[in-house]
């Protein structure tokens, strides 16, 4: 096929990003740090006040930020009729307005960027730019949703037709929609998860991650005011333990979507098949055992740095991050003590000073859970390397772990997904090509791969055998953005559609045909 010299027009579609304040423009850094002030000291409050408030702190520094009104079981059932109430209204109206709605809503998320970023820094412990990115990516997916919704539901499909009859082929909205979103991404898949179902037509409980409710409940407002009708979407607030049996089983569910660990989605799984009534789908995004594999090819200056990003950002409270990095033996003594240096001079901090690039993990139980595994890598490593701690002062206000990588025998890899910054490292000899892929496949999971490598064969070989969702080539392996990579794993990482992809919109509607012999 000769290929045109240029790509069709659509491909330069100029499309409005917005971007990241210069932090080295002292007059732009001036502004931003006077908005984020503004919200210093602010005490939000999330959920209907009829329920129990409980106190939520900053797991950077344990500064108290409001309280949450943790919804009961009869909070969930009176959310859910008028959810239901609220679907043929909202389901009825031309995608064009549903859309519109949407767009409505990016632009109060500029509007009240600076809060969202304060939150996202406060409440979720992100570092400046981490919590930038994760507000980025909730902006990008209502233009991205928008988009594709009036793509795919705004006219028919025209089929084929094998005698004269028509066929149409229409995507329709299903009904409520149970939302259950991670404290990770506190504002993007909250959002990512929530706009889906709207825009196409579903209306929406919410149930947020209990860490993270007042940058939910913040989002769930906005999308109020950008004109989404308020009976058609519910903040719900609380442990999802329990309250989850009253939400799987509202009567007139429609269907789940789930980004959290592999065992709640299991769960909800199980609890779906046990229901009475229709089947109903789950898109559930969950963990992953993430790998990079660098042959001797890989340049060790570019392997570091991209090592260390999908590593340590975010603290490793990534789904995608990298948890294993399988090198070949040659490669090491030009590595590891450039990874020695590198990781020396990371800095764990508060996520308010622009100096860290490594803020606290979630909560109290994720630190010692991470410390425990810590352990277990020290017991193992050949060599290892470590971030310095974080000052004892804020170690005692907040969660903070240092990140640790450490050089292990292959015996010793995990098993299991492990949430933070931390790195195991094995070695392969170079006729041991297929062992890494041989790794992927035993632990079941299938989200994220790295491959650092300049020899076309060896990444043609690897790309062909990984069953991951997400491949890498040369660059990190974090930081998927809609439209561009969309995002998601299969086997024990997820049920698809991937999130940010021309087919997630189609998850949350049922198709139908229509055969026309008039
Ligand atoms: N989409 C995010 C990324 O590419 C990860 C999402 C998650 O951690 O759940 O880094």
């Amino acid at each position: 096929q000769p290929r045109e010299l240029l790509p069709p027009p659509e491909r330069f579609a100029p499309r409005r990003v917005p971007t990241l304040p210069s932090l080295t423009d002292p007059v732009a850094l001036h502004a931003l740090r006077a908005s984020l002030s503004q919200w210093q000291g602010h005490l939000w409050r999330a959920g209907e006040a009829d329920g129990q408030p409980r106190i939520r702190r900053s797991p950077a520094d344990g500064r108290e930020l409001g309280d949450v009104y943790l919804a009961d079981t009869d909070a969930v059932h009176r959310a859910y009729t008028r959810a239901w109430e609220a679907f043929e209204d909202w389901s009825r109206r031309p995608v064009s307005e549903r859309a519109d709605t949407v767009r409505r809503f990016a632009g109060l998320l500029e509007q009240h960027q600076a809060e969202l970023l304060y939150l996202l820094m406060l409440e979720g412990g992100k570092t400046f730019t981490d919590a930038f990115a994760d507000w980025r990516e909730a902006h990008d997916f209502c233009g991205y949703y928008a988009q594709q919704a009036e793509a795919l539901q705004g006219a028919p499909r025209v089929l084929d037709h094998v005698s004269g009859e028509a066929n149409q082929l229409t995507w329709h909205a299903r009904g409520v929609f149970l939302c259950i979103s991670p404290w990770n991404f506190p504002l993007a898949i909250f959002c990512g998860q929530v706009l889906a179902a709207l825009v196409s037509g579903n209306t929406v409980l919410a149930k947020p991650a209990s860490d993270t409710p007042f940058i939910a409940w913040r989002a769930v407002q906005l999308l109020h005011e950008a004109g989404v009708p308020e009976a058609a979407l519910h903040f719900i607030g609380g442990e999802a333990s329990r309250i989850s049996d009253a939400l799987l089983n509202a009567p007139a569910l429609a269907g789940v979507a789930v980004t959290g660990s592999t065992a709640t989605a299991k769960h909800i799984e199980r609890a779906l098949a046990a229901r009475e009534g229709p089947l109903l789908p789950l898109i559930a995004e969950t963990g992953g055992l993430n790998v990079l594999i660098a042959d001797s090819s890989a340049l060790p200056e570019q392997l570091v740095r991209d090592v260390l990003t999908s590593t340590c950002t975010s603290a490793g409270q990534r789904c995608s991050a990298l948890r294993v990095l399988l090198v070949e033996d040659t490669l090491l003594d030009r590595l590891l003590p450039k990874l020695q240096g590198a990781m020396a001079s990371l800095k764990v901090g508060h996520p308010a000073l622009l100096a860290s690039d490594v803020g606290p993990v979630i909560n109290a139980g994720a630190r010692d859970q991470l410390e425990q595994a810590r352990a277990g890598l020290r017991r193992h490593a050949r060599w290892s390397a470590v971030t310095p701690q974080v000052d004892p002062a804020l170690g005692e206000q907040g969660f903070y772990v240092a990140p640790e990588a450490a050089l292990v025998d292959w015996e010793h890899l995990p098993e299991e997904e492990i949430f933070g910054p931390l790195l195991y490292i094995a070695a392969w000899r170079h006729d041991e090509r297929d062992k890494v892929i041989d790794y992927i496949e035993r632990t079941g999971y299938g989200l994220t791969l790295g491959i650092h490598s300049r020899i076309q064969a060896h990444i043609d070989g690897w790309v062909k055998r990984a069953r991951v969702g997400n491949l890498y080539i040369n660059r990190n392996q974090i930081g998927a953005v809609p439209g561009c990579q969309p995002f998601g794993g299969e086997r024990l990482s997820g049920t698809g559609f991937k999130a940010g992809g021309p087919h997630y919109l189609m998850r949350f509607c049922t198709e139908r045909v229509v055969t026309d012999n008039r």
